[in-house]
């Protein structure tokens, strides 16, 4: 891997008691190249522009897939990243489904270590604060025509981050538009499944909710997930998530918050959850806590469900008693190494 250093940091621009997401990107970026069956040129580089021939097939056909993950400091300064061969087996289960070439392990690994230490003054240093870190793979050559491209990219870039939403959520059940559906992409992080989120999630926005809580393309009867996030649902003493499928992103908090739970004596069933179900415990009150969870938000609490035009407020719990809290300080312990990490989660860089 070659390494050209910044000449300069920009690390004086961002103030970093007031983090606002993706306005300011580290020093520096990784990049390397699949050409001829083969991936060459492996560079980590000043953060900047790059030239792309306009017949780059990520431009017409969307062959694009991504990551989201983050770095940690502790109270002595030590990075740590959080599963990270989880985003990369990840990565690679979407490039597979995208008809993309796999990124093998040494290349996604030690351009992201070497990427992290070089840039570690760009993690903040305070609990909840992180580097949240955009691995993502591009189609670069192509000759308009609609066949998988013989070229691409893979980079890494890097964002200062906050804890993403922080106030409680409002969510609408969606049961016109759908974020994913049978035998499609909805299981992988593919860009498109963005772009395509963002019309339904506008038009819920100007209705006055922050999120969509979406359900399955078929019967708009099963809920998936919220947002970009998988969720969990306290009903009846019990954590319920919708256990990933095709239409379902296998998220790495899910995972994570799942193994903790259980950790915590707390019964956690990952099953199918219809909307009606949900909708009675709204009204029983047997419906006590629902959050979404991702890297980027950790855990968001919702405080409305809405359901044909109807809103349903979940019930107050005081902060102390809420286990979607409790969670979420159990994982952010573990993210900064203030606790045992007995999952064996973090790595050291
Ligand atoms: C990234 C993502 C998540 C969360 O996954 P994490 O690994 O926890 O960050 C959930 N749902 C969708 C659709 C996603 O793209």
């Amino acid at each position: 891997m070659k390494i050209d250093r910044a000449l300069d940091s920009r690390i004086n621009e961002i103030d970093f008691d007031q983090i606002s997401f993706g306005s300011h990107y580290s020093d520096h970026m990784f990049r390397s190249e699949f050409t001829n069956g083969k991936w060459t040129n492996s560079i980590i580089e000043p953060f900047g522009k790059i030239r792309f021939s306009p017949i780059s097939l990520v431009f017409h056909y969307g062959q694009a897939v991504f990551e989201g993950m983050k770095a940690y400091k502790d109270k002595n300064n030590e990075v740590f990243l959080f599963r990270p061969k989880e985003n990369f087996k990840r990565i690679n289960r979407s490039a597979k489904r995208l008809e993309m070439p796999s990124i093998p392990e040494e290349i996604f690994m030690n351009g992201l270590k070497k990427l992290i230490d070089i840039d570690r003054n760009w993690i903040p240093k305070y609990y909840g604060k992180s580097l949240y870190i955009r691995p993502f793979l591009i189609a670069t050559n192509g000759v308009l025509s609609a066949k998988p491209s013989k070229n691409y990219m893979f980079m890494i870039i890097s964002t200062p981050a906050d804890s993403y939403y922080k106030y409680p959520l409002k969510v609408k059940i969606e049961e016109k538009y759908s974020r994913s559906a049978s035998g499609g992409v909805g299981f992988t992080k593919a860009a498109g499944n963005y772009a395509s989120s963002f019309y339904p999630t506008r038009l819920a926005n100007e209705n006055g909710f922050d999120q969509i809580l979406w359900t399955d393309s078929s019967t708009h009867t099963m809920i998936e997930e919220s947002g970009t996030m998988n969720v969990f649902f306290l009903l009846k003493k019990k954590l319920i998530t919708p256990k990933a499928n095709d239409n379902i992103l296998s998220g790495i908090t899910c995972k994570s918050i799942i193994d903790l739970a259980k950790m915590d004596n707390i019964s956690v069933e990952e099953r199918d959850l219809s909307v009606s179900e949900l909708i009675e415990g709204l009204k029983n009150g047997e419906l006590k806590e629902a959050f979404g969870c991702g890297t980027a938000a950790v855990i968001n609490y919702f405080e409305i469900i809405n359901y044909r035009k109807t809103n349903f407020r979940l019930p107050y719990i005081p902060e102390n008693k809420r286990i979607s809290l409790r969670l979420k300080k159990m994982l952010l312990d573990i993210q900064h190494n203030l606790s045992e990490d007995p999952f064996r989660w973090r790595m050291h860089i």
